[in-house]
């Protein structure tokens, strides 16, 4: 029975990674699979792990079909049993229901991975929609952690060094084009993410450069 299969986790818990030892698995097994992904940071048409591993992959931009692209394939000759989505949290709900219909409707197995929240603690629409209509939904058992050592559950946003919780939801890491600004990921533990304290801040408020400021009380809440 072919099923719809949502691997969540933070940045930096091994997605990219795992999305290619599955089709490694499936390919030795001799099935066939198509590979997709979005903004990776290797560039378009790529899937890449941190782990230095990067295969070529489909770039699912805005206008993708992925029902169209499939039967295309299929009917061109390729084998087609199974999808590995990358970056699934950047897919548009419209485009998760017609994974759901390929799984359905063609027997595909369709495994998407992808980050749940964005860096305002809010689901991603794509990643909401798999949520809703995966047959299950994994998390990743690989933890990031926290600068504090704790495991990582939540995806900070940090321009030019200072955490932000507003903004656009997409905007990729990287220098801005045009601009001086640089624009970083980080994973935290809520209580970090909640006080608003990544690594940066926290060796700012650390009483040496060897101490780091575990004590909650050196980093409240900011009001809201
Ligand atoms: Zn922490």
């Amino acid at each position: 029975m072919a099923e719809l299969v949502f691997f969540s986790g933070t940045m930096d818990s091994g997605k990219s990674t795992l999305a290619l030892q599955m089709d490694h698995n499936h390919r030795a097994r001799g099935r066939g699979g198509l590979i997709f992904s979005k903004l990776d940071r290797a560039g378009e048409d790529m899937l890449s792990s941190r782990l230095g591993l990067a295969t070529r992959a489909h770039e699912v931009h805005d206008d993708l079909d992925f029902w169209d692209t499939v039967v295309e394939h299929a009917t061109s000759g390729q084998r087609v049993d199974y999808l590995i989505c990358d970056e699934a949290q950047f897919y548009s709900p419209e485009q998760i229901e017609q994974l759901a219909r390929l799984v359905d409707e063609m027997g595909i197995d369709v495994f998407a991975f992808g980050i749940t929240a964005d860096f305002r603690t809010q689901l991603f629409p794509g990643s909401r929609r798999l949520i809703e209509l995966a047959d299950r939904v994994q998390v990743l058992q690989v933890e990031a952690l926290c600068w504090c050592g704790k495991r990582a559950t939540h995806n900070a946003r940090v321009v030019d060094g200072v955490m932000v919780v507003e903004g656009e939801q997409v905007v990729v890491g990287d220098t801005q084009a045009g601009t001086e600004t640089l624009v970083e990921y980080e994973v935290l533990c809520r209580r970090h993410f909640m006080r608003r304290m990544n690594s940066a801040a926290a060796r700012v408020a650390s009483p040496s450069p060897d101490v780091l400021p575990f004590d909650l009380e050196i980093c409240p809440v900011p009001p809201a």
